[in-house]
């Protein structure tokens, strides 16, 4: 830490706390996570470099900047972010913001070009949620914690099917599935989607897969041989589990606030069958991003109450 000032906790995560600090050649305030090693036999930890393989990477206007890594004489390394302001739970939870059409325009533009851009480089980001997209002062929403971040591509990785915060999880994973791809993350940026239109988040199981499913299929209904040809081969099907038979709550029931090109895009996300989801790259072309109202600047966004 010899080159930097600490300031403040910024707030804890799986790996522990991130701290504001200044740089002290440039006067540049950046976040610092430091990643313990759970074993220091172990050395520096895993997870720790796969981050700062992907991260390195990139230089995209909406995916968080790694200005610098170091280690600790304790074996900890120390990622050292650019410093943002907040993130989108935040503003959610926040009931003094509004989040207008335009405003959700402008966030999930945002968050579908870092998603093309993590998806172009063969990248999945795994963990997709509102608390992973930051804000940067001047509104820049900026996609971090490439923690659970993974390579994927052919032959085809097999991937645990851990990853994923509950409430944003395909249902795929939550069936077993070990080979999954960048679908699994449109699932979850369509989730994000409909959370910015309800303020509320969409599929809320309860703790267990097996309530997930249950929330997801109430929604979208069971799914069958003619709307997911191959779910019968994951392996919770495999094992024999079953679910009545629900038949789909058609969407605009409820988002009844929310426009038809809105609608039709957030269909195109929330497909049970990954195949048939849309790529990132198609959600940006299809006409909600064209059409009325144009998204709000991103200076233009309001990201506190103060
Ligand atoms: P993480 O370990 O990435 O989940 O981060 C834990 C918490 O630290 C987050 O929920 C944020 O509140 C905060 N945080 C992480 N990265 C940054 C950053 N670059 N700028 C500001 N706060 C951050």
């Amino acid at each position: 830490m010899d080159h930097y000032d600490e300031i403040k906790d910024l707030g804890a995560g799986t790996w522990g706390v991130v701290k504001m600090a200044k740089q002290k050649s440039t006067g540049r305030y950046v976040a610092i996570k430091k990643i313990k090693s759970e074993r220091s036999e172990e050395g520096i930890n895993f997870t720790a470099i796969r981050e700062i393989k992907l991260l390195r990477e990139f230089k995209h206007e909406n995916i968080i900047e790694l200005v610098d890594v170091f280690t600790t004489p304790d074996m900890a390394v120390c990622l050292v972010y650019e410093v943002a302001d907040t993130d989108l739970e935040k503003i959610l939870k926040n009931r003094a913001i509004s989040i207008s059409l335009a405003d959700t325009k402008q966030h999930l533009l945002s968050l579908l070009r870092a998603i093309e851009a993590c998806h172009d480089r063969w990248i999945l980001h795994r963990d997709l949620k509102p608390d992973n997209c930051l804000f940067l002062k001047d509104g820049t929403m900026k996609l971090a914690d490439f923690g659970l971040a993974r390579m994927y591509g052919t032959p085809k990785t097999r991937l645990s099917p851990q990853a994923i915060t509950l409430w944003y999880k395909p249902p795929e994973l939550l069936l077993g599935a070990s080979e999954y791809s960048s679908a699994a993350d449109i699932w979850s940026v369509g989730c994000i989607f409909a959370e910015l239109l309800l303020r509320r988040p969409f599929l809320q199981g309860n703790q267990t897969d097996i309530s997930q499913l249950d929330k997801i299929f109430q929604v979208f209904g069971t799914p069958t041989e003619s709307n997911w040809p191959d779910h019968n081969t994951l392996p919770l099907c495999t094992r024999g589990l079953e679910w009545d038979n629900c038949p789909p709550i058609p969407v605009d029931e409820i988002f009844t606030a929310a426009p038809q090109d809105c609608i039709s895009l957030l269909r195109s996300m929330l497909v049970l069958d990954p195949n048939r989801r849309f790529t990132a790259s198609q959600c940006l072309n299809h006409p909600y991003f064209s059409n009325d109202p144009a998204p709000t600047p991103k200076e233009k966004l309001i990201l506190s109450s103060d």
